[in-house]
């Protein structure tokens, strides 16, 4: 097959003179626009052809990406956190809030004073007072901005660190003894005076295998609060067990708190030297709760272990070895330091003492170093065995002198380049915790809910929630799990039996979460922190008054279905002219009803031509409210007036129904 060049011109777009110079420039050996070309040929152009459209079209997208640009360029920047509210929008704007409502209802926008409106609305009225909207860079985004140019320019070679491990379980079931043997075991028999150091955190090193770092405070309370703060420590949980009594209500929760943090579990079976240990027990209960062990149909490693003979420790450890080369745990040796604060305190004589556990990066003497609204340069750095040492390299945690104020636990610390650049930065964290206490509008309300699902931010609802008795806890988590829907999912995170502690609050504070009671009463103590962290609590005495609760605030706060219920239809025999008043429809009802305040659907030849409200109905002369099946009437339509004989026209109702949870 050939064709001639005037037929792929014409073919191409092109013309003939145009391909001819094409087919020169590739080298295709052609006389004329007459000239056959071969397929090969032909192809060979085509592709070329259509490349260069293709990349017409990218150019005229990427010219038009770049107009939009450019124009939003030239718009002021106008730094600001969304949400805002029509409050504090106007103040950014420097306009009276009474200006922005006006301009908000001519956008059919109808907000309150202190309603926080959508991206979208505050993004397009923002364009029309010649702003764009920029969200400006938190204290931690510029640092990381800076260790990001770093971590380019740095070789960041990576190793896998050691894992930081937390023991959590039930009261009593030997979280403590295990930290201190194998702290006495591992640290103190191979130190000369076997004094070890209390600094909130310990490593021990196995050999050739590895090291394991731990962190001396035990339970859920502590790592799940300093999770609320931002940072998460942890790698590893281990979940202590005592195997002569089994999972408590404890280890419930401490499977809780783990499970939220996303954070793996390694089970510890203890005091397996006891009599009435029941190792198989303990691993039935845990394949219940979801942590099958091997044997069990699981992948849970569960060990048994003893801290009163040590037996089966040096195989925990040697499991968490394992788990960390599992989860790939890698740091970078050679970046800049940075990690998570342990402890901090003032000590008489020595001033700011602070435990830091290091997570990316190496941490020397002589650094400076930033966290919160505190920074310094490290003076000494002493580790875990009471060691001066100059240098802590990933998983190690050291403690520290030298910084201007007691860091808060569970706070992120950053190493920066100078301490004048430390300074500013420290300055402006704390100008910026100021704003935060005032602009802090709550983390998650029942209130909010709807504002969040609206704006897509809101995917699952987390609960946590605490009843007197069991029964009712698992009615109430039932019932309330079927409350999710397609849009959002209700999810209870944390159940259990007893009041709202303390411990509650912070879960529920690290994990926007909601919490609710049920004849139990909230904790004094978990009552202030709650009222200063904003956490919605709410207590109830019947079960129906909570699902109902949360089921309306869902409900009221999806969008309306709106539906065209069909009420009657009227065929044109005639239209007329009426002076002042425009067309009116000579009808006859042929099927149904057709109400005054009816939406009309015009039709010709089956085909929608105008689609409104009806202006006026008439029998003869009279306004009638409605016209019945086989009665004639006259219609008139708002704003239209091409109406004909043999049209046809449909009337609907417009019926709002709230949308009820569906599955
Ligand atoms: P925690 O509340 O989980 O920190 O538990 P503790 O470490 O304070 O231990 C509670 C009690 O159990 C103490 O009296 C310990 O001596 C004892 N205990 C802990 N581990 C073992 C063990 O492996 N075997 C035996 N027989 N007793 C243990």
């Amino acid at each position: 097959m050939s064709i001639r060049v005037h037929k792929l011109a014409k073919e191409l777009g092109l013309s003939s003179k145009e391909l001819l110079e094409k087919l020169h420039e590739l080298k295709v050996d052609v006389k004329g626009h007459m000239s056959a070309l071969d397929d090969d040929s032909a192809e060979l152009v085509r592709h070329e052809i259509e490349g260069i459209k293709e990349t017409e079209v990218q150019k005229a997208a990427a010219k038009e990406e770049a107009k939009k640009k450019k124009e939003e360029e030239r718009l002021k920047p106008l730094q600001a956190n969304l949400p805002l509210t029509v409050k504090e929008f106007a103040i950014k704007l420097s306009i009276k809030p009474s200006e922005l409502i006006a301009n908000l209802m001519s956008k059919r926008v109808f907000a309150h004073i202190n309603q926080n409106l959508a991206e979208d609305t505050v993004r397009e009225i923002a364009r029309g007072y010649g702003y764009r909207i920029e969200k400006p860079p938190t204290i931690e985004e510029e640092i990381l901005k800076e260790f990001k140019e770093r971590d380019k320019e740095g070789d960041a070679k990576k190793v896998i660190r050691p894992p930081v491990v937390t023991f959590m379980g039930h009261v009593d079931h030997g979280k403590t003894s295990l930290l201190d043997y194998i702290r006495k075991t591992n640290v103190v028999k191979k130190e000369k005076g076997g004094i070890t150091q209390h600094i909130g955190a310990y490593q021990v090193m196995l050999g050739k295998k590895g090291a394991v770092t731990f962190l001396d405070t035990p339970g859920h309370e502590a790592f799940t609060a300093m999770r609320a703060r931002g940072a998460n420590a942890t790698d590893v949980v281990v979940l202590v067990v005592a195997a002569d009594d089994g999972i408590m209500p404890q280890t419930i929760e401490a499977i809780h708190h783990a499970r939220a943090a996303g954070v793996a579990i390694v089970v510890a079976v203890n005091k397996s030297d006891l009599p009435g240990a029941n190792i198989d027990k303990v691993k039935k209960q845990l394949a219940q709760e979801g942590l099958a062990p091997e044997g069990w149909g699981g992948k849970t490693i569960a060990v048994p272990v003893s801290a009163k003979t040590g037996d089966g420790v040096e195989d925990l450890l040697e499991m968490l070895i394992l788990e960390a080369e599992l989860l790939e745990l890698k740091a970078s040796p050679d970046l800049h330091a940075r990690g998570v604060v342990i402890e901090g305190k003032l000590s008489p004589g020595r001033g700011v003492v602070a435990t830091l556990l290091v997570k990316n990066g190496t941490l020397r003497t002589g650094d400076v170093v930033l966290s919160g609204m505190h920074y310094g340069r490290v003076k000494a750095m002493v580790n875990d065995k009471g060691e001066k040492i100059e240098e802590a390299p990933p998983s190690t945690p050291v403690e520290i002198l030298g910084l201007s104020g007691v860091p808060v636990a569970g706070d992120e610390f950053f190493e920066v380049k100078d301490e004048k650049k430390a300074k500013t930065l420290s300055l402006l964290k704390q100008a910026e915790e100021k704003e935060k206490t005032f602009s802090r509008s709550g983390r998650i309300s029942l209130e909010q809910l709807y504002e969040s699902i609206a704006r897509g931010e809101l995917k699952e609802f987390r609960i946590i929630l605490k009843g007197d008795v069991t029964g009712s806890i698992e009615a109430l988590q039932k019932s309330l799990e079927e409350l999710s829907t397609k849009e959002v999912s209700l999810k209870v995170i944390h159940s259990a039996a007893g009041n709202i502690t303390e411990s509650d609050i912070m879960l529920a504070i690290a994990s926007n979460a909601l919490v609710i009671g049920f004849h139990v009463k909230l904790e004094g103590k978990a009552q202030a922190t709650s009222e200063k962290e904003k956490v919605d609590v709410r207590v109830y005495d019947i079960i129906y008054k909570a699902v109902d609760d949360m089921k309306a605030a869902m409900e009221g706060m999806l969008e309306p279905i709106i539906n065209d219920v069909f009420q009657g239809k009227a065929e044109v025999r005639q239209a007329f002219r009426v002076s002042k008043v425009g067309t009116i429809a000579g009808c006859y009802v042929s099927k149904g009803k057709i109400p005054r305040n009816g939406k009309a659907k015009l039709l010709r030849n089956k085909k929608i031509i105008f689609e409104g409200k009806i202006s006026s109905l008439k029998h003869f002369k009279d306004d009638i409210k409605e016209a019945r099946e086989g009665f004639e009437c006259g219609i008139g339509l708002r704003g239209h007036d091409d109406v004909k004989s043999g049209d046809v026209i449909d009337v609907y109702i417009e019926e709002k129904t709230i949308r009820r949870l569906t599955k």
